[in-house]
């Protein structure tokens, strides 16, 4: 086969694809049973629409945008995130109040690919719009961290940092664009660049950290409104029972990010692309884009990390393998009484041989092979350690007895 799929991309086939399919019904439960209802948005948008809602100084906006003039001579850009279009979705609908939206679906960042580094990935997330209210923060923060838990992953850290908003912030980056000139000797030339353009995005250079561990930190220069907010943040985690560790070079370089700034980090993954997903309170950005004056507050979290961490285990996509006796045809109907009951079945539609049948049912992994020997015949229901015969009418509770 000459076609390769493009740099970056991945095809996601069984049995892989069967953790993917069972992680993407755990989001649907977990991001439904906190109030959060599905929106499914355009794949590509204007790209001003990204330049302005994350921002131009972004190296997301500056190098990794895939951006390019449709056949109307209008400038699209793939979606490279999610909250700039869900924002500007609710600031169109002409909605008002609280609005709370789940999604999912491929993101796209022409990123240098390696593993948990994908140029087209898939992240699931909420937008928690029109609250400035902690508690939203708490919330969003708990839904999550029990997803991630939910998913199989134990080994999850969540971090926490406050960056102040634009009372406290100016202040703040002036005293740490002191701090980065007194160093520019010694920083990267990518950091040097920053200073001036936007310091706290320094403050997230991997390349730049161990030179900047006594930086000025945001804590230390919160107003009291949002030293009250982080500390209603930190109450909240705290009686939920939600472990975390304040992580004061979490920073978001952007203006309409405001106060909260969380990451969740899969501690058993290699440091470059250890987040597994990150968030935070954006109250400026709906101005940003055009609208009205909207608080919100959200996060993105990564699937393809979360394959990464859990390792990829194998699971089944059926319950169990029909193998016929006399034939497909029979097959067919036996195979829809089964599915009737709920039991995810297959079976062999071009009359092999009962050998090959078991073959395939070993090959497709299922847990259980279902032998149909003809009408008026007990069925054979095997697993690896136990078999017993039944009538058809008890198969299913035979299963539901699993
Ligand atoms: P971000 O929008 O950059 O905060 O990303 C949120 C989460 O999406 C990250 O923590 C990652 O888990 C995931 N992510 C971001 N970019 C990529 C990528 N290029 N490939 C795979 N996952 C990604």
């Amino acid at each position: 086969m000459s076609f390769q799929p493009p740099k970056g991309t991945d095809d996601i086939i069984a049995p892989e694809s069967q953790t993917w399919r069972e992680t993407l019904r755990l989001w649907e439960d977990w991001s439904e049973r906190y109030g959060y209802a599905l929106i499914s948005l355009p794949i590509f948008e204007s790209t001003d629409l990204f330049e302005r809602g994350v921002g131009e100084t972004t190296e997301v906006v500056t190098k990794q945008m895939y951006t390019f003039a449709d056949r109307g001579d209008r400038s699209v850009t793939l979606r490279p995130e999610g909250t700039a279009g869900a924002v500007r979705a609710y600031l169109n609908s002409g909605k008002q109040g609280v609005w709370k939206a789940a999604y999912s679906g491929p993101f796209f960042r022409y990123e240098r690919p390696q593993a948990g580094r994908r140029r087209q990935f898939w992240q699931v997330g909420v937008e928690y719009l029109d609250t400035a209210s902690p508690v939203a923060d708490v919330e969003v923060i708990e839904l999550g961290y029990r997803f991630i838990t939910a998913t199989g992953l134990s080994d999850v850290a969540l971090l926490l940092n406050s960056i102040g908003d634009q009372v406290c912030r100016p202040a703040y980056v002036e005293s740490l664009r002191r701090y980065l000139r007194e160093r520019e000797a010694q920083l990267s030339a990518e950091a040097v660049a920053l200073i001036e353009r936007n310091p706290l995005r320094v403050l997230d250079s991997k390349a730049d950290a161990d030179k900047l561990l006594d930086a000025p930190r945001t804590l230390d220069h919160l107003c009291a409104d949002c030293a009250d907010h982080l500390e209603a943040v930190k109450r909240g985690l705290e009686t939920l029972g939600i472990p975390y560790k304040e992580d004061p070079a979490l920073v978001r370089g952007l203006d309409y990010y405001t106060r909260t700034a969380f990451e969740y980090v899969a501690t058993g993954l290699d440091t470059a692309q250890n987040a597994v997903g990150g968030g935070g309170r954006y109250d400026g950005l709906a101005e940003a884009i055009g609208g009205r004056p909207t608080p919100g507050v959200g996060f993105a979290l990564g699937v393809d990390r979360i394959m990464l961490a859990l390792g990829d285990p194998v699971r089944p996509h059926l319950d169990a393998y029909l193998v016929s006796e006399t034939g497909p045809e029979e097959a067919l109907r036996v195979a829809s009484l089964l599915r009737e009951a709920g039991i995810r079945v297959d079976f062999d539609v071009d009359g092999r041989s009962v050998k090959a049948q078991f073959r395939t049912a070993r090959r497709l992994a299922a847990p259980v092979i279902v032998v149909w020997r003809g009408e008026g015949r007990l069925v054979d229901v095997q697993t690896e350690s136990e078999r017993a015969e039944l009538p058809l009418e008890e198969v299913s509770s035979w299963f539901s007895r699993e």
